[in-house]
């Protein structure tokens, strides 16, 4: 049994799951970003026949720009309704995506240093134990290879902008989107990584712009961040 998930989180993904690819609906944000986020992935490392592990990969956002990068792509996911549509769309899209429902701790004990790239976005502050996550993309990624994180800081700020801004007053995603008592300060996923063996190689803020509806990334990461992390080669 896998204990590192909250069954409410899946339900709520898994209910949203046919709106995965709508640009305009719930998870627009996410369209919004991934071409940000694809391009701070490929400014560190190239993709191209590169083995890359999305995990949480929901319906595929982000696994899919992976894939038409080059990269081969898995995309594991514990919500089944999300891998169907992942898997649906990647059909349609023309790429070869192999999308697992496994926990990351398990493909971790499956699949250790298997990967040349992992990378976990959006997804630590809906699981019970992130560090728990952390390890497995530890575990997962080869001597030498990284992972790529993104996730929300816990402060007044990003309570602010990312719970009472984005679900309350601006909706765009839907109400009840983040619990903020999940959203993680980087030195809460700093320190697990570097006693997994993960060196923290950057960090930048991702931050959207409701007015324009664009990001842009850099200053500080107070609320929406992005880290690239690294396995020592030996
Ligand atoms: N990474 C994607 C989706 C982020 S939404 C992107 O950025 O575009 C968060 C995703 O995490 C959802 O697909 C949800 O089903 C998944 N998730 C939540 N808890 C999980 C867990 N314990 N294991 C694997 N995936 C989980």
């Amino acid at each position: 049994m896998d204990t590192n998930v909250e069954a409410a989180e899946i339900d709520k993904f898994s209910a949203l799951a046919h709106r995965w690819w709508d640009k305009d609906g719930e998870f627009r944000p996410l369209h919004q970003l991934n071409p940000v986020r694809l391009q701070w992935i490929l400014d560190h490392v190239a993709l191209a026949d590169r083995r890359v592990v999305d995990i949480g990969c929901g319906g595929g956002i982000l696994a899919e720009a992976m894939a038409a990068s080059g990269a081969r792509v898995t995309g594991i996911d514990l919500a089944d309704a999300s891998l169907q549509v992942a898997r649906l769309h990647a059909l349609d899209s023309g790429l070869g995506i192999d999308y697992r429902l496994i926990s990351a701790e398990r493909l971790a004990t499956e699949a250790p240093g298997q990967f040349d790239v992992v990378t976990c976005m959006e997804m630590l502050e809906h699981v019970p134990d992130p560090a728990s996550i952390v390890r497995a993309c530890a575990q997962l990624v080869r001597p030498g290879g990284w992972v790529f994180l993104s996730t929300i800081n816990r402060n007044w700020k990003s309570f602010v902008l990312a719970i009472v801004g984005a679900e309350y007053l601006l909706r765009l995603v839907p109400r009840g989107t983040h619990d903020f008592a999940r959203f993680l300060r980087p030195a809460e996923i700093a320190t697990p990584a570097r006693a997994a063996g993960l060196d923290l190689v950057d960090i930048t803020g991702m931050e959207y712009n409701p007015l324009s509806q664009t990001v842009r990334l850099g200053g500080e990461p107070d609320v929406n961040y992005l880290m690239a992390l690294r396995r020592s080669a030996i």
